[in-house]
């Protein structure tokens, strides 16, 4: 029988050094670090590489890694429990080596990546000497993979990538993309496309526009909106099989959206954290908000929401390390992706709420964190698309009611009891 939620002493001491080392020393370069990951910024190359060397002492460099990638091997229930920690700073996953989109397309070139991709892309990436970018979503559709038109053309023994890329995220910071195109627009629908590595600067890829998310300034946007005329790259580019993109896009999606999930619980711990402390700092009315019981409410509803959500993150975890098959956890995934951004937006708001004017105005961190809430909705598909697939998952395991009426119906429940303790009826009503 195991059945427990405490954590290791030793590994406890580890979360203990991460939670002091992100709350001193990474906090603060959110306000000074422009991106995390534009390596042109003096600044950030001033601040962000001696942090590095200081997780690295510590062993925690892409802690999230398996063994064979230079990782700790920690497992889900570990990398979340440290994920929780790193959510508080936007810094953080970079100063620790585990930033989207990059730590999920190692994922991908580690998996599917000839020998020669691994050695040019794959160890300075993982060593954050160089950005990548994920361009799979188009203007006209990104919920429905099926609907992209960036088409890839054999010539010879080059690829000819023509098409529009969007929302590329971090396309500008990027020293190479990974880019699914359809090369095979006859066949079934879900082999039609492929992935590609296309290194930032191949002549005819441009960048329309960076665009930005509601908070950010018009020069900050870092999602790219790309335009692919003539991008020619060699075969040996082709990542996975031919046809294979949707496989290869897969397998990058499956752990990453537990690690934004947890990072995504440091965000909300820290909105609710605020409010607490508002509720017990702002007198109204001759009482302390905290002793109203609609603040209460606000804040016994945030507290269970981000309660709940967390044992749903951990086991979820735990289930990954347990199967180690992704199919078998696919509904708990998908349950954790669509919730999250549910419990930040709800979480947030209320933050934003307690603490009146104060909260709305851009001097408190709540409208960046609802127009987060959104991203979390977004990024990786759609809320609804993931309630689907937890639905159709969950529905696998029911069958079809016998008859007209639904097993559960009263009535018949009642008869087949009836039935069952006939005799044990019969003789005790007879004593009445
Ligand atoms: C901050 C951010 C970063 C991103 N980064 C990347 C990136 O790096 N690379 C990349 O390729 N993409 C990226 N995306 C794009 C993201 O994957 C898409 O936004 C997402 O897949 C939805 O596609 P769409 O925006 O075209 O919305 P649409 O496909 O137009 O869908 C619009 C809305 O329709 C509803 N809807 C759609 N399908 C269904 C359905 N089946 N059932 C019910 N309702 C449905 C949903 O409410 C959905 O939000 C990013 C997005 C954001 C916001």
């Amino acid at each position: 029988m195991s059945w427990d939620f405490e954590t290791d002493e030793d590994f406890q001491r580890q979360l203990d050094w991460v939670d002091e080392f992100v709350r001193e020393e990474v906090e603060p370069l959110d306000y000074v670090v422009g991106h995390p990951l534009d390596m042109t910024d003096p600044v950030r190359q001033a601040l962000i590489p001696p942090l590095q060397a200081k997780v690295r002492a510590e062993g925690l460099w892409g802690f999230h890694l398996s063994t064979e990638l230079g990782g700790r091997g920690f497992g889900q229930v570990k990398n979340a429990l440290l994920n929780e920690i790193l959510g508080r700073a936007r810094c953080a996953p970079v100063v620790f080596g585990n930033q989207a989109p990059d730590s999920g397309n190692a994922e991908i070139i580690a998996h599917y990546g000839t020998a020669a991709q691994k050695e040019q892309y794959l160890q300075p990436l993982l060593d954050n000497q160089i950005a990548s970018c994920f361009a799979m979503t188009e203007p006209q559709g990104g919920a429905d993979p099926l609907v992209m038109k960036t088409l890839a053309v054999a010539d010879g023994d080059e690829w000819v990538i023509n098409g529009f890329k969007w929302f590329a995220s971090h396309a500008r910071f990027a020293s190479f993309l990974i880019v699914m195109a359809v090369t095979d627009p006859d066949a079934a629908p879900y082999k039609r496309q492929s992935m590609f590595i296309v290194p930032a600067g191949t002549p005819g890829l441009e960048i329309v526009r960076n665009v930005g998310v509601g908070y950010e300034r018009a020069d900050e946007g870092a999602h790219g909106y790309l335009e692919f005329k003539d991008v020619r790259v060699p075969k040996e580019n082709l990542l996975g099989e031919r046809g294979g993109g949707f496989v290869v896009a897969q397998t990058r999606l499956g752990g990453g959206r537990v690690h934004h999930a947890m990072r995504t619980l440091g965000l909300i711990r820290k909105a609710f954290d605020m409010m607490c402390e508002r509720a017990v700092s702002r007198h109204t009315q001759g009482e302390l908000l905290g002793d109203k019981q609609m603040v209460q409410e606000m804040i016994a509803d945030s507290w269970a929401d981000m309660e709940q959500f967390r044992l749903l993150v951990l086991r979820t975890a735990w289930r990954i390390d347990r199967y180690n098959d992704y199919r078998q956890v696919r509904a708990d995934i998908a349950a954790v992706k669509a919730l999250m951004p549910k419990v930040l937006h709800d979480v947030a708001s209320r933050a934003l709420q307690v603490h009146g004017s104060l909260g709305v105005s851009n001097e408190m961190p709540f409208s960046e964190m609802l127009v987060e809430s959104y991203h979390m909705g977004l990024a990786d598909g759609p809320t609804q698309v993931h309630k689907v697939t937890v639905a159709r998952q969950i529905l696998r395991g029911y069958e079809p009611a016998p008859g007209l009426f639904p097993t559960g119906h009263l009535p018949a429940q009642q008869r087949v009891a009836l039935a069952r303790y006939a005799d044990v009826l019969e003789r005790h009503l007879e004593q009445i």
